[in-house]
Parts: structure tokens; sequence; C-alpha cells
């Protein structure tokens, strides 16, 4: 056959697929609904028991956060047990800070080692390249774990708690790494001129010295004494006094820790049973005893963790968690998922052939505390995970017995409890891996993204419960740097858009009467969580929208400073009183909530443009549903997430994501129970919208689409005005209805006006927003970066010229270059339409007069740029400019404390400032007759 793919083969696939109705159905399903849910064994759900025979927790699970420390955190779990009975208190943790710091330190001694060890060798050589790739995991393995706690002991959390680093360690080992790959340059180098093993470990103690101090920087100084007393569970009060940590673990460690092996069951062919191993370079503590374990049966792994759970001890094991997983259920299960059906494909492999074939390695560590025990064997087994409390029940998972043949690989054990051959099989000597051996890996730093993506809700947020959509429609979510997809939310039915207005009709009369104060309050508690959940946040809105996190970050703050403003509004919601004219009456003015509210929103700023309404409409006493853009649902699931821990009541901030949007929207916004429209977004939709509003004369707010001139007069500083032409065109990459759309210069100073420009554009780092130093993500979707492409085509035919940029890169996703336009005629598109990207076109005019009317020559009014240095100058353009906004000598006019909207085709209404709460405010007068 041929090496490439045939006509004749391409051919058949599709007629084979096209023949077969099990394949149409399953695309029909799997286009609208996850893969994962398709494919959820019915039998193996339902059959769901958590119950066991033999239970041992009665604790609360702890929770590692961003961080790859389950082997520590499943370490110390097993140790805390013994600990608290013998303090005698209910819930204990030691401080998994503590031994963090240590094992990082240690850690990176280990690795200088090596790298001084194989400084000879060639940086391509495979070792080097393994030892280079990782140099700040945060993983670990059993022999580690003990490795630290003999050499430097412990402490309870309160006398080193968790830190901000602790919890999220990336930006921790991303320094950790620079540092120690920067010392592998430099040993390397030094190693090659001739420096001797003294000279090396010389330069090795200096680098050890700037990872200590990273380390104390990012997660406080270890203590080596404290003082420990503490109240028993029965009230008691007991003093220890001044205390090490190494006398502290002689206390409090129950367990006879050098007595524990590993054993392991790694079926591969080359893996002799009854046969000890270790792995090359894998190690904390230089000099502690290295990692070993010796290979055994599936059974017997089985059995010794049954008989240790069954004996009263949990198990501390290690596994490959991400296979047929469900997070929600907290289910393990070897036939979870039927992907092999759904796809008609034999999928299968062996474990050895997982192994081999790098489709599994250990990436996982818990402990056991529970088993199931049917006629003496396992059925299934509970898992102290360390995920925090919130998923599966408590934290505690349910594995059963099927999943721990296939996904479990090491335990570790006490010594005596091995048959005695087993034992003596322990004392062969260990055969060496390589250190990139899959036996050798447990938890390297878990996915980010992924958790973070995972993390966001994903339902309809209806009457504060979260609910799939009706049918179980599913709406995917792109990340437009790779176009793959990254979730699926759930797709509301016009039946879920009414329940959600149902629910806030419903909540709405007490939710008017709650105290301004304690509205306040909720959205002070949002506005700090969010600020806390900064960076989880930015990812997402990166991943879903595209921009570069510091963008998304900077868009959260922004969003998020609309909360802090309207608490401090709510309180300041006040009337009048005053005597009529003829002195016979007097006149009370009082502000009411204007009642249900909807907010759509669109997908440039997916948080901001959501927090700007729902501030205030939650201090004015309003109830809302909330329709964020289809292509950037996450950001607004993730706030409702946060509004509904901030103490917001159910029902009175409701959202639903939906692809139907017109069919959806049209019948809440004709319902008569709707008081209150509120839309960002196109104009084109806003026109539609507004007509459908009039049926029931509801309030509206239109915050629409914008064509902002940017005005450069003679006068002005070139520079300052370069500086404002970079923020007020790439804020939000081009993506932002403030946007500058159109360059008007005066012409004596254009040239050099473009040429400054297209030097600073010129040298923006296009990239995918999450890259380190990337200053320009992608654009949203394809429709956007092409019509972006045929606007720079026109402008170009109708006699402009590139002076950079002009094109969009050969790469996946939508991405654009920065691209700057001289000498563009009025004629061309881009003069009056909204570009939407990173490109900027630059006019020119001869006098104020001409400016103006350029400036204003467009339906559009959001917002205009003025630079100059005459004051007069400046205040006269301004009253002459048909926009709702004016920056003069400043790129960027967003502020919370201030009125942001449009005039003519941009809308009406005001977001922001002590205006945007009047939008949810009625006025009332009552008459009173002394
Ligand atoms: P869009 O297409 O008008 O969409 C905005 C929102 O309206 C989305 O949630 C969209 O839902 C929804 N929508 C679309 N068709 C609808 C219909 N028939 N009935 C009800 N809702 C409907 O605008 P976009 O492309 O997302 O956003 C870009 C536009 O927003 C630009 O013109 C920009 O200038 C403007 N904008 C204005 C401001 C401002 O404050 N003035 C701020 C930001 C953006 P789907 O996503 O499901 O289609």
């Amino acid at each position: 056959m041929d090496r490439g793919l045939s006509g004749a083969e391409l051919e058949g696939f599709a007629k084979d697929f096209t023949a077969n109705p099990t394949y149409r159905l399953a695309q029909n399903a799997v286009t609208r609904t996850s893969v994962d849910d398709l494919a959820l064994d019915r039998g193996v759900v339902t059959g769901i028991d958590h119950s066991v025979s033999h239970l041992l927790d009665d604790w609360a699970v702890t929770d590692q956060k961003k961080s790859g420390r389950c082997w520590l955190f499943a370490g110390l779990n097993l140790l805390r047990v013994g600990a608290a009975e013998r303090l005698g208190l209910k819930d204990f943790e030691f401080s998994q800070n503590y031994v963090m710091f240590w094992d990082k330190l240690e850690k990176a001694n280990h690795w200088l080692e090596a790298i001084i060890e194989t400084a000879e060798r060639h940086v391509d050589d495979r070792t080097v390249a393994h030892l280079l790739t990782m140099p700040a995991e945060d993983g670990g393995q059993w022999n580690m774990f003990v490795a630290l706690v003999r050499k430097h002991g412990l402490v309870p959390k309160v006398a080193m708690p968790e830190t901000q680093s602790s919890s999220e360690t990336y930006r921790l080992n991303r320094a950790l790494s620079q540092a120690l790959r920067r010392a592998a340059r430099d040993l390397r180098s030094r190693a090659a001129a001739g420096d001797d093993a003294a000279e090396l470990r010389e330069l090795k103690s200096q680098v050890l010295g700037v990872v200590h101090r990273i380390l104390s920087i990012h997660l406080g100084t270890p203590p080596e004494r404290f003082v420990w007393q503490w109240n028993d569970k029965d009230r008691k009060f007991h003093r220890d006094g001044e205390i090490t940590p190494q006398e502290f673990a002689q206390s409090y460690v129950t367990l006879p820790l050098d007595d524990y092996v590993c054993i392991v069951h790694d079926p591969r062919e080359t893996s002799r049973v009854g046969q000890t191993y270790t792995v090359e370079h894998l190690g904390n503590v230089v000099g502690a005893p290295p990692v070993v374990y010796l290979n055994v049966e599936v059974d017997v792994l089985r059995s010794l963790a049954q008989q240790a759970i069954t004996g009263g001890e949990p198990v501390w094991f290690g596994c490959d968690t991400e296979k047929m997983s469900h997070m929600e259920l907290g289910l393990w299960d070897a036939g979870l998922y039927d992907y092999g059906s759904v796809y008609d494909a034999d999928l299968t492999m062996s474990k050895d052939e997982r192994l081999d074939h790098h489709e599994t390695l250990m990436t996982h560590a818990m402990l056991f505390t529970g088993v199931d025990v049917v006629d003496g064997a396992p059925r299934r087994w509970r898992v102290e995970n360390s995920w925090g409390g919130e998923k599966a029940d408590k934290g505690f998972w349910t594995m059963n017995d099927s999943w721990f043949g296939e996904h479990v690989f090491e335990i570790a054990v006490r010594r005596d409890a091995l048959p005695a051959e087993l034992q003596d099989a322990l004392d062969t000597e260990p055969i060496v891996l390589p250190a990139w051996d899959p036996m050798g890996a447990l938890a390297g730093l878990d996915d980010h993204e992924a958790k973070v993506v995972h993390a966001a809700p994903t339902g309809l947020f209806i009457g504060g419960e979260w609910r799939p959509a009706e049918g179980g429609r599913r709406l995917v979510v792109e990340d437009p740097s790779t176009a793959e997809a990254i979730a699926e939310v759930a797709d509301a039915s016009v039946a879920d858009g009414r329940a959600a207005l149902d629910a806030a009709v419903d909540a709405g009369p007490a939710w008017a009467a709650t105290p301004p104060r304690d509205r306040g309050e909720i959205l002070r508690r949002a506005f700090e969580l969010i600020t806390e959940r900064m960076d989880d946040l930015a990812l997402l809105m990166t991943l879903e929208m595209g921009k570069p996190l510091k963008e998304s970050a900077a868009e959260i703050t922004y969003g998020a400073e609309f909360f802090r403003w309207f608490s401090e509004e709510a309180v300041r919601i006040s009337g009048r009183y005053s005597v009529a004219p003829n002195g016979a009456t007097r006149l009370l003015t009082m502000k009411q909530p204007v009642g249900p509210c909807l907010m759509i929103t669109p997908w440039n700023f997916p948080l901001a443009m959501g927090t700007r309404k729902i501030g205030p409409a939650i201090a004015a006493g309003c109830t809302m549903v909330v329709k964020p853009a289809s292509l950037t649902p996450l950001s607004m699931l993730a706030l409702a997430d946060i509004l509904a821990e901030a103490g917001l009541p159910p029902g009175v901030l409701n959202v639903v994501t939906t692809h139907s949007t017109g069919a959806v929207m049209e019948p809440l916004i004709r319902d008569p129970r709707l008081r209150k429209l509120t839309f960002t977004g196109s104009t084109e939709v806003g026109r539609r919208l507004v007509e459908q509003s009039a049926e029931g004369l509801l309030r509206v707010s239109m915050e629409l689409g914008g064509n902002a001139p940017f005005l450069v007069f003679a006068d002005a500083d070139v520079d300052a005005a370069v500086d404002g032409a970079m923020l007020a065109k790439m804020r939000n990459g081009g993506e932002a209805c403030t946007a500058a759309n159109r360059f008007l210069v005066h012409e004596s100073i254009a040239a050099g006006f473009a040429d400054k420009l297209a030097g600073r554009m010129g040298t923006l780092r296009v990239g995918r927003g999450t890259e380190e130093g990337v200053d320009v993500g992608p654009l949203v979707e394809q429709k956007q970066r092409d019509k972006v492409a045929e606007l720079v085509t026109d402008a170009v035919a109708s006699g402009g010229e590139v002076v950079v940029g002009g094109s969009a890169p050969d790469r996946a996703g939508w991405f654009y270059s920065p691209t700057v336009l001289n000498g563009v005629p009025q004629s061309a598109r881009v003069f009056r339409e909204e570009i939407f990207g990173p490109v900027a076109p630059v006019f020119t005019f001869a006098d104020d007069d001409q400016a103006v009317a350029m400036a204003n020559d467009t339906e559009f009014g959001l917002v205009a740029y003025v630079f100059t240095r005459d004051v007069s100058r400046a205040i006269s353009v301004a009253e002459r400019l048909e926009t709702g906004m004016v920056g003069l000598n400043q790129g960027i006019v967003s502020n919370p404390a201030a009125p942001f909207g449009g005039v003519k085709a941009s809308g009406f209404g005001r977001e922001g400032g002590s205006e945007g709460i009047e939008e949810y405010l009625e006025t009332k007068y009552v008459g009173l007759k002394l």
C-alpha cells in the first residue's frame, strides 16, 4: 500500500461512517454533549455504594490545593491519625508547608549533585535532558517522605501554616527552576573549564543559599524551636513548652517509620516479581536510604492493603488517578466509561502495555481508610484524598476493586506483614531503572490549566442551584489560541430561561427588603473573593477568551472594583423631602429597585461587562437573569459561584448559558414580569432588542459598539500620544468597544506618529495568552480574525500603506499581527466599521474643524481621545465631540467611579459612578397633606 493516505482510502472511511447508523447516532450525541457523559456506564453509576465493612476514618480531609504534594499529604495524613490520638484531638494536621520547605531544599541539593555527576555528558544526553526538564518538581515517593521526617522532624500546622506559594506552587517552582537551570549552566561550564569537585561544590553551596532564600521568601522560615501547648477534645489543657521539630516528631509520630517498605505491582515483562528496583537520580536527602521498592503480584498488594486496614491502620498508596475517574461522584471503576462502544474500536491495553507505551504512570498518592470485604475478598475501597472536602463524600472517594488491579501501583506497608520469602527478597540488590522510568514518577506538577477549567461550574445557575440544561444539552467552549475545545457548559432551552426568570421574580420581594448594608457586604465579600482568586480567574479567562494573563488580571481588577464601588453605593441610596411651593403638602421622593432585570453581556470582557451590571443591581435590590456570551461563559459561571459563596441568597442572580440565544431571550424580554433589560454588545443586536423591549415598555440600557477617534493635534506631545495610542488601541488586543478605531493625526506630524506607533506595535509579542512575556493573544474566533483581515485588505486596496504587520501568522489559533496602516483614505471600510482587532489606521486632518468633523462622521458615539497641550483647544474639542466619553491626553477612560456609556448608535444609559445605580432604581413620589 501507498505511504500516503490515498483518495480511495478517504472515500472508504467516509462511506463506512455514513453507512453506519450507530456511528451517526454517536456523532449526533457527541457533537452536543460530552463523550464522557455518553460513555458513562449507567450500571456502574446506579450501583454506587460508598459503605464499607471496615471503616477507619472519622476525620476531615485535607487540601493540597494547587500543588503536587499529594505524596507528602498522604504521608502526613497517615501519621496524623496516631498523633491526634496521642494529643487527644479529633482533628489534627502536621504542617505540610514545613515538610515541603525541606523537601525542596534537599531536592535542590540532590539535583545539583546529579548535575555535577553528569557534567561531562552532552547536554542532549537523555539523562541530562531529563534532569534539565524537571529541576523543581513537587512530586516524591514514600522513602523520600520518610527521609524528610527522619532528618527534619515535624511541626504542627500552626507552627508553619500554609502560604500562598505552598498552596499554589507554580511560581515558586518557576523561580527555583530558573535558579537551578542557571546553576546547571554554571556548573557544567566550570566543569568543562577544569574546576575540580571541591570547587564545583563550593559553587553548589552558594546556589543552595539562593534556593534557601527563595524558599524562605515564598514559604516562610521553618521554625528551629516552637512553643507547643493545646486544649484537647475534652478541653483539657496541655503544655510541652519549647520543643524542636525533631522532638515533636519523636513524641507524636506513633508509627515505626523505619519498618515500612514499599511494594509495587509493575507487570512489565522487564520487571521481575520478587526483585527490588530503584530509579536513578530519584530522591531528596542525599545520604538517606534510597527509593527502593519490591515488585510483587497485584494480589499481594491487595491482600496486604486489606490486612493493614482490617488491622486498624490506613495505607499510603500510589496510582494513576486520572483513569476511569468521576470527580463529582468521587468514584473510580475500571469500567466506568465505555469509550470502546462509542467509537466501535478496541482501545483496551493491559497494565504492562500501558506502562510500556506511555499510556499510564503513577500520578497521585493517597490513603486507603476503609475496605468493603465480602467472603474474605475486597469489593471496594474507601480513599482519603487531599483535594478538599467539597467533592465526593466530603472528600473521601470510592474505588471499586476492579480499578485497584488496573491502576494502583504501589503501597507502603510494614515489613513484617510480608510473607517470609518476600521479606528476604527485600534484601536483593536493587536494579537501577533510568531516571525517566514511569515507576519513578509520582505526582509531578498537576496540570494547572486543566484543574482551573475543571473547577469552574458548567451548569445553569437557577434559584441558587446548579442544574443541567433541559435534555442535558451542552455547548462547547474553545480556546481561541488552539481552536480546541476546553469545556462544555449547559445549553439552556426556552423552558430553562423561563425557570431562571421565575427564580428571579420569586426572589424579588425579599431581596428588595434586605437591608442595604447586607447587600453591600455581600458585594464587598465577593470583591474580596475575586481578588483572592485572581490568578485562577485570570487563567480561566485567558483560556476561554485568549488575551494575555496580565490583561485578564487587569480586567478582573477592573471588574471587581465595580463590586467594591457599589458595595459603598448600596448604603447611599436616598430620597428627598421638600415642602410644596404652596406650603400645603409635603413632597417625599423615594428610590426603589426596578425589579427583575435581564442582563446580556459580550465575550470581550467576560467578567467586567457582568460586574458592571450585577454590582449596581445587587446594591439597588434588584434580582436578575444574566446571559453571558456563548463564546466565553466560564468566567461568568465562576463569578456566580463566588457570589453564592459570598452569601447572595438563592434566586437573586441566575445565569443561563445558551446557543439558542435569540429563541431563549426573546420570551424573557416579552415576559411582563421583567422590568429592565440591560445589554452590552453590538449595535445590530442592540437595535433588535430595543424593538423587542418596546412591547413591555421596559427600562433599557444599551452599551453598544464604538468607532473611537483618536485625535492628535500638531501641538501634542507625540511620545505621550503614542503611549496613549498603545493603550487605547491594544488594551484587550483591540477587542474593546473603547478601542481607538481611527487615528486622526494632524498632517504635519502624521508620518512621524505612524512610524513611532509602528515601532512600538512591531515589538509586541504575539502568542498564547498563558505564555510568559506575551503582549497580544489571539482574536476570539475565526470569524473575528477573518473580518480584521478583510478590513486590512480593503484599506490597502483603497490606497493605504502597511507600515507594520498586515497579516495573520501561520499558526493554529486565531492570531493577527499588530498592524499600523498609514495614508488610509476616508472611503476605506476601517473609517466606518468597528475593527475589533490589533489594527491602527492613520488618517490626516488639516485643522481643528476638519478633525472634529471627521471624528463625528460616524453613527457611533462612545468615546474619543484627544491629545493636545492647549487647554482651550482640549475643552472646546471635547465639547464638540459627539461621544459619551472623552479621554484628554490619556488612552483609557474606563473607571468604576465614572459614568461609562455612549450616545448615538453607541447606546444609552450609564454604568459605573453614582449614575450607575440610578439605572436600577425607580423614583417614587409620595404627596403628603398635613
Ligand atoms: P453581540 O454579538 O451583540 O453579542 C453580545 C451578547 O448578545 C452575547 O451574549 C450574545 O449571545 C447576545 N445576543 C446575540 N444575539 C442575540 C439576540 N438575538 N437576542 C439576545 N441576545 C443576543 O456582540 P459581541 O460580538 O459579543 O460583542 C462585541 C460588541 O459588543 C462590539 O460591537 C462592542 O463594541 C460591543 N461592546 C460594547 C461595550 C459598551 O460598553 N458599549 C462594551 C463591550 C462590548 P451569544 O454569544 O450567544 O451570541
